[in-house]
């Protein structure tokens, strides 16, 4: 069975962008099972001779009674729940947000291996831009270009490495 890496953040994180770059291998199948899900969605990943399953999260179409943030975490508890391992993707330049911390209670009550990655950190040094979000408890913070490709594998193999 190949482990499944899932991607959990708050809106425009750069989730999908991440999920894009790890899926956009030679036999790139998104792997979507209809039916099953409209909100998750998989893809296959390789690194080096590791293949994984990825999972992004965030279609967030909100039921209109409870609202888009309860949504979000439904499927965010829903996603964590399949996962073998989480990354976690918070946002660089826009700083440790109040929905971090939530997402970082759920992940630490969940139990399951999980990785902070510090996104659109290209040309930022990366000592400064992981700093804040030491406080998330999810250990040292990954920084990460999902647009640029940096990080994103020493990120993948740190995440494969918890298994
Ligand atoms: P999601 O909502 O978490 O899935 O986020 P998206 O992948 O849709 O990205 C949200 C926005 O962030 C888009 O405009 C992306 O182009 C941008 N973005 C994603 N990754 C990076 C990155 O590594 N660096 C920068 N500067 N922007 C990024
Ligand atoms: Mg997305």
């Amino acid at each position: 069975m190949k482990p499944t890496v899932v991607l959990v953040g708050r809106p425009n994180v750069g989730k999908s962008t991440l999920f894009n770059r790890l899926t956009k291998t030679r036999d790139a199948l998104v792997a979507d099972i209809p039916g099953l899900t409209r909100d998750r969605h998989y893809g296959h990943g390789r690194i080096g001779d590791r293949p994984f399953l990825v999972v992004d999260t965030g279609g967030f179409e909100p039921l209109a009674k409870d609202g888009i943030m309860h949504e979000m975490a439904r499927q965010t508890e829903q996603a964590i729940a399949e996962a073998d391992v989480v990354v976690f993707v918070v946002d660089g330049r826009a700083g440790l947000a109040a929905l971090d911390k939530e997402i970082a209670v759920k992940l630490r009550r969940a139990g399951r291996p999980a990785l902070v990655a510090v996104n659109k950190a290209e040309g930022l040094n990366p000592g400064v831009v992981g700093a804040e979000f030491h406080e998330l408890g999810l250990g040292e913070p990954h920084p990460i270009s999902a647009t640029h490709g940096e990080g994103v594998r020493a990120l993948v193999e740190a995440a494969l490495d918890t298994l």
